[in-house]
């Protein structure tokens, strides 16, 4: 070691810190807090300001672990919670109670891509006094900085694109100084911390966040516009396709569309597990954001346990077909989508 006077913890704390403050200049915020994992930070980012007896609400379309922290745990503290939609804002001022704290989005959500108006959130939180917090997983700092519309809370998954390359887990909350001072406190008491080596890696990753996310956006863009033509697919969802029906406010918030595409197959249940079958280049997982084109079937995967009712009100369909646009050549990924859909029918 050049200098003595370090220790090797000390230096370990740096990659961290180096990290955060590299998500705080992206996300234009004071301060951000890096943690072991994007439910490490969502979790802590609610913890550090609700206590029993608080009401939360939260948009319906989140990710699904925030939802089972919302229904499986949040009873046994006494936090209650409402879930709203996340387009239509009377169902929003109906959820108001005298002691909601928090107003929880996920823009663009996962996996159905509905967009929230952050500028309307904002103005709903500012009215009734809660905080604004937006899991900003999908777009990143890169296409969509949450702080620019008032954000107080931003989360992040770094697992997704802020490695992007699939290999280590990681998460961040970013904000204003005074709040991230309350996470801080909230997260070194109870552990979730990053470990140093995942974040050199991940603020290493931050080096070709551009390049890789215009690289993504290419692609789900090129992708989502031939789906629409295909004789198999039955309708296409992309933030910045015109037919999407939040269209103009993804063109107001977002740079660009981002790296995710659904699609609904035509037929249903059998019809996209007989796609997935037929797949040979891309991943079939339930991750996202890797360089890797990645498959997703929620019907027969992720969400098979669940009825068709149960998961038509997470709103996935039967066919919905979840395609996570990596860095590959177009022409690869296409073709091995097209073979797939033909093979399905
Ligand atoms: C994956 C994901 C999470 C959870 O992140 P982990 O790093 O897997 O814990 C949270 N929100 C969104 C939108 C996600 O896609």
């Amino acid at each position: 070691m050049s200098n003595p006077g370090i220790s090797i913890a000390a230096l370990q704390i740096r990659n961290s810190i180096e990290l955060e403050n590299k998500m705080a200049a992206l996300e234009n915020t004071d301060d951000a807090v890096s943690t072991a994992s994007g439910m490490s930070a969502i979790f802590n980012s609610f913890m550090a300001f609700l206590k029993a007896g608080d009401h939360l609400i939260s948009s319906r379309a989140v990710f699904g672990a925030t939802h089972t922290i919302f229904t499986q745990f949040f009873p046994n503290w006494n936090i209650d919670f409402t879930l709203v939609d996340p387009v239509d804002q009377d169902t929003w001022q109906k959820a108001i109670r005298p002691n909601t704290k928090m107003f929880f989005v996920e823009t663009p959500s996962n996996p159905g891509l509905d967009i929230v108006d952050l500028t309307a959130a904002k103005s709903f939180c500012e009215t009734n006094g809660l905080l604004l917090n937006v899991d900003n997983c999908f777009a990143t700092p890169y296409l969509q900085q949450p702080a620019n519309f008032g954000a107080d809370l931003i989360t992040h998954s770094a697992t997704k694109f802020i490695d992007g390359q699939g290999r280590v887990l990681g998460g961040i909350v970013a904000g204003k100084r005074e709040l991230i001072a309350q996470v801080k406190k909230f997260c070194r008491s109870t552990g979730p911390a990053l470990s140093p080596f995942n974040a050199w890696i991940l603020s290493k990753s931050l080096e070709t966040l551009a390049v890789r996310m215009d690289r993504h956006c290419d692609n789900a863009e090129k992708l989502a516009n031939i789906l629409i033509d295909h004789p198999q697919v039955s309708g296409v969802t992309y933030p910045f396709l015109k037919n999407h029906p939040s269209y103009d406010i993804a063109k107001r918030q977002m740079k660009r569309g981002g790296g995710l595409v659904t699609f609904e197959i035509k037929g249903g249940l059998e019809q996209g597990r007989r796609f997935l079958d037929a797949i040979q280049m891309l991943s079939l997982t339930a991750n996202l954001g890797d360089t890797r084109s990645i498959a997703t079937h929620p019907a027969s995967t992720t969400h098979a346990r669940l009825t068709t009712e149960a998961r038509a009100e997470t709103g996935i369909t039967d066919g919905l077909i979840r395609i996570s646009a990596g860095l590959e050549h177009i022409d690869d990924i296409v073709s091995d989508i097209d073979h797939a859909l033909n093979a399905s029918a």
